[in-house]
């Protein structure tokens, strides 16, 4: 089975998805790759779900994705006994560190750190961005401020505080013990929250040892300032745009994500565009004008994913959202104004022989009418680098490792197919033609572009480009 399309759809599950009927339904309808979502339900519910993916994924023959995706350090008031407390402009509000149950005064913040970071000045943002506050006066054990725009508080709303850097550097116990079940079951992308810094990523990376590859989502401020670092050392970015969509300025978040885009573009890091892309559709089985287009933009700005979360999690139509953002995505991308864009925005060639080989395999598609640029990978990298060059026709990712077809799910173009490498240079050739046909890429009469490391089976070095026809075989 194949797609009609090169940039990949992840589909968050939840209550509204969790059975093998309707995640079957998800994936036939688009969804490449399965978000856990670690912020919600307990770990007996996202085993169930893993279970199902995976059984589907035997079922119908192809590498599909699992993305656990971890809370991370977001910070929360603590209670407060009766209901939400209206908090009006001009009034002043205290956070200490009293465990008793808050008032209309003041309130527990379970974060001592927080009380030492923070500073007179801040502005503090108490339940996504619907309460707002300025510090007016601190110390070690309490933060007086006052309300800027008036909302309500209650027990454990969320807690932020723009441009301060607010988490430790440490995973919390929650996170710890939720990565633990991830490394177990074996997830193929693991999503780390809240990043701030490269150091947050490389520590993490450290305990994981390459067992899961690391989705860092931007969600704060402060990371778009280590971009370019943070990038790097990832191996895949999201724009998490409802978290940062809380700290930064709305108005600044169109022009961030078409910044991130690019940048990991650049590094040929898969990107992913994320939060409320049809929100509408948690209620009601059409999207609004404006997140159709919010689709479509995202697809026009070269991401490689766009993700749902609410929508296929708890929405009344999960499988009407993937099925409308498929049709967004295959509309988009044979606009003939798209495929300008993608040209335009081609990134330059890194000097080295793996990319030199492999902007030439586009080309030589191109000039050849191929139908499919193919890639042998073992550890991704060579499928990792065609997507760079954003070809016009399909990459076929072949791997002998079967966590490396599951991972490529994310890659924009790649389609990935897990199965024995090849054991010579003609057993390649003739692999390629025969996958090709399988796939339904190519039929008799079609060539394919092959790019290849030789010897097989290291990982890293793309040295070889061959035209093949598909008939001999
Ligand atoms: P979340 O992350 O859904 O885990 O909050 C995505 C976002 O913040 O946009
Ligand atoms: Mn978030």
């Amino acid at each position: 089975m194949r797609r009609n399309r090169k940039a990949k759809i992840i589909a968050t599950l939840g209550p509204a998805s969790s059975d093998y009927k309707t995640i079957k339904k998800l994936f036939i309808s688009g969804a490449d790759i399965f978000r856990l979502n670690f912020s919600h339900d307990v770990a007996e519910t996202h085993i169930k779900r893993f279970k199902e993916i995976r059984l589907l994924e035997k079922k119908v023959k192809r590498p599909i994705g699992i993305l656990m995706d971890l809370q991370g350090p977001k910070l929360r008031v603590g209670k407060f006994d009766d209901g939400p407390i209206f908090l009006k402009s001009g009034r002043k509000f205290t956070f200490d560190l009293n465990p008793m149950a808050g008032n209309k005064r003041r309130c527990f913040l379970p974060h001592k750190d927080i009380f030492r970071k923070i500073k007179k000045g801040n502005k503090i943002l108490v339940d996504d961005g619907k309460l707002t506050l300025i510090v007016t006066r601190k110390n070690s054990n309490y933060i007086e401020t006052k309300v800027k725009f008036s909302g309500f508080i209650s027990s454990n709303k969320g807690f932020n505080i723009p441009n301060v850097k607010s988490a430790n550097g440490k995973l919390t116990k929650k996170d710890e013990e939720d990565l633990r079940l991830a490394l177990k079951l074996g997830v193929d992308w693991i999503a780390l929250s809240f990043v701030e810094t490269e150091k947050d990523v490389l520590n993490f990376k450290k305990i994981i040892k390459n067992k899961a590859s690391v989705l860092t989502k931007l969600e704060k401020p402060i990371a778009l300032k280590n971009l370019n670092k943070i990038i790097k050392v990832s191996d895949a970015i999201m724009i998490a745009r409802g978290d940062l969509g809380i700290e930064s300025p709305l108005e600044s978040l169109p022009s961030q994500q078409k910044r991130i885009i690019n940048a990991c573009r650049q590094e040929g890091k898969p990107v992913v565009v994320a939060t409320q892309m049809l929100d509408s559709m948690v209620n009601y089985p059409t999207p609004t004008r404006a997140e159709a287009s919010d689709v479509a933009t995202a697809i026009y700005d070269g991401t490689d994913a766009v993700m749902l979360s609410a929508e296929t999690a708890i929405g009344a139509y999960p499988n009407e959202s993937i099925k409308m953002m498929n049709k967004i995505i295959e509309k988009v991308e044979s606009d003939p104004l798209y495929l300008n864009i993608n040209e335009a925005s081609h990134v330059k060639a890194r000097a080295t022989a793996e990319d030199a080989i492999t902007e030439s395999a586009k080309y030589v598609a191109r000039i050849m009418s191929a139908k499919a640029v193919v890639t042998y990978t073992t550890s991704g990298s060579t499928a990792l680098r065609a997507a760079r060059e954003r070809p016009d026709v399909p990459i076929m990712g072949i791997s002998p490792n079967l966590n490396t077809a599951r991972r490529l799910a994310l890659a924009w173009g790649v389609h990935c197919i897990h199965t024995k490498d090849a054991r010579s240079f003609k057993d390649m050739v003739i692999k390629s033609g025969k996958l090709a046909k399988k796939e339904k890429f190519a039929k008799k009469g079609d060539r394919v572009v092959i790019t290849a490391g030789v010897p097989f089976g290291q990982s890293g070095a793309t040295n070889v480009l061959r035209i093949a026809s598909v008939d001999r075989y």
